[in-house]
């Protein structure tokens, strides 16, 4: 059965896209992408969105809020998660619960998945009971993960040569942005089944971007990640530094605030920095795997990216001393071990 069989006849006549041929899913030009930022909120009715059946594996800190989000407008959610107590809140909230991906995406409609890493993501989808093994023609697996582009053109090509559609959409945002639906989600792959998702991203995200060709949604995740790496632990020495020249580091965050360099996660989590308490958002070991892997997306187009290589090496370090499951921001003790060596 064809996607838009599915699909089509259950979503308000005001999101069906024009009809679009698969073979103009390819951009005209290579790296060309369109835009979809700051879209006002969709206003399908609940049981507009409950008649299309959503899938969600990974229960993790993302996976969790989102698809929290998704049930509490009236959609119709089964998860699985690795973990299965992490199912049992989402449960209680009225989402069914399947013990496989390949149970979750055998019946529904357009299946998430939010896991920690290309090798999570390939294995919930390509492996032993993995959702390849479900999935079929005029169904959609919609990858959230931040994955590589090799990874993701992987699971791609794996779901595509079931008939079903692939897009890869991972996010921009944390915990909280999860919590309130405010997600950045970074798409590329069938514009199909971009078009059928978008009621769903705008759930759960404020914005969507559509980027072409599989691969292109990993490399701009990899890229704002990268920055953002950089920027956490250039802002980890600052802290340092200003205590150690006897300045109050709760000003620095205040003046940092209201300059030309503030950015909204020095404020969220300067103060606690200072306080070397570090409430776990965005898990380091998941910024780690990520410069990890942006610092690969560089060596592939030899693009010089000496910060963030020595950024990477603070986010070892901090791995090294048991950081892994700390937030990020957690790297500033990487950087007062070393302080404490020279000392
Ligand atoms: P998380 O809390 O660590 O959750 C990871 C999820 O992956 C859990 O559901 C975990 O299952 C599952 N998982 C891990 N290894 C697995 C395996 N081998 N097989 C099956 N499932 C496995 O991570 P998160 O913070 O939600 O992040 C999820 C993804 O989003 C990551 O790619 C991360 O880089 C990205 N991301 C995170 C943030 C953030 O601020 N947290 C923001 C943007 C993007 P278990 O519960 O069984 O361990």
């Amino acid at each position: 059965m064809a996607l838009c069989s599915i699909f089509c006849p259950r979503i308000p006549v005001r999101f069906r896209p024009k009809p679009i041929s698969p073979f103009l899913s390819k951009p005209l030009f290579p790296l060309s992408y369109r835009v979809y930022s700051s879209l006002p909120p969709t206003s399908s009715t609940k049981d507009e969105l409950g008649s299309v059946s959503i899938g969600f594996l990974g229960m993790g800190i993302m996976g969790s809020p989102m698809a929290q989000n998704l049930l509490k407008a009236g959609c119709d959610v089964t998860v699985w998660n690795r973990t299965k107590s992490k199912c049992d809140p989402l449960v209680g909230l009225g989402a069914k619960y399947k013990s496989s991906p390949e149970e979750v995406t055998a019946t529904c409609d357009l299946t998430f998945a939010m896991l920690a890493d290309p090798e999570s993501a390939i294995d919930v989808a390509c492996g032993k009971n993995g959702a390849v093994s479900g999935i079929s023609s005029g169904k959609g697996y919609v990858d959230v993960s931040t994955v590589d582009a090799a990874s993701s053109i992987l699971i791609s090509k794996q779901i595509k040569d079931t008939g079903a559609l692939f897009l890869e959409a991972p996010v921009s945002g944390s915990k909280k942005p999860a919590e309130d639906g405010q997600l950045i989600f970074l798409t590329a792959g069938d514009k199909l089944l971009y078009e059928k998702a978008a009621p769903f991203l705008d759930i759960m995200g404020k914005s969507r971007f559509y980027l072409g060709d599989v691969g292109n949604g990993a490399a701009m995740k990899l890229v704002v990640n990268m920055i953002m790496g950089s920027m956490m632990a250039s802002f980890a020495e600052g802290i340092l530094l200003s205590q150690k020249v006897g300045l109050d580091p709760n000003v620095l965050v205040e003046v940092v605030s209201q300059g030309a360099i503030n950015a909204p996660m020095y404020s969220l989590k300067g103060p606690s920095m200072i306080k070397s308490v570090y409430p776990t958002a965005f898990p380091l070991k998941h910024q780690q795997k990520d410069m990890r892997l942006a610092l690969g997306l560089a060596e592939s187009v030899s693009q010089s990216t000496p910060i963030a290589a020595a950024a990477n090496e603070l986010y070892k370090v901090a791995k090294s001393y048991g950081l892994s499951d700390e937030d990020f921001s957690a790297v500033m003790e990487a950087l007062k071990a070393a302080r404490s060596q020279q000392s």
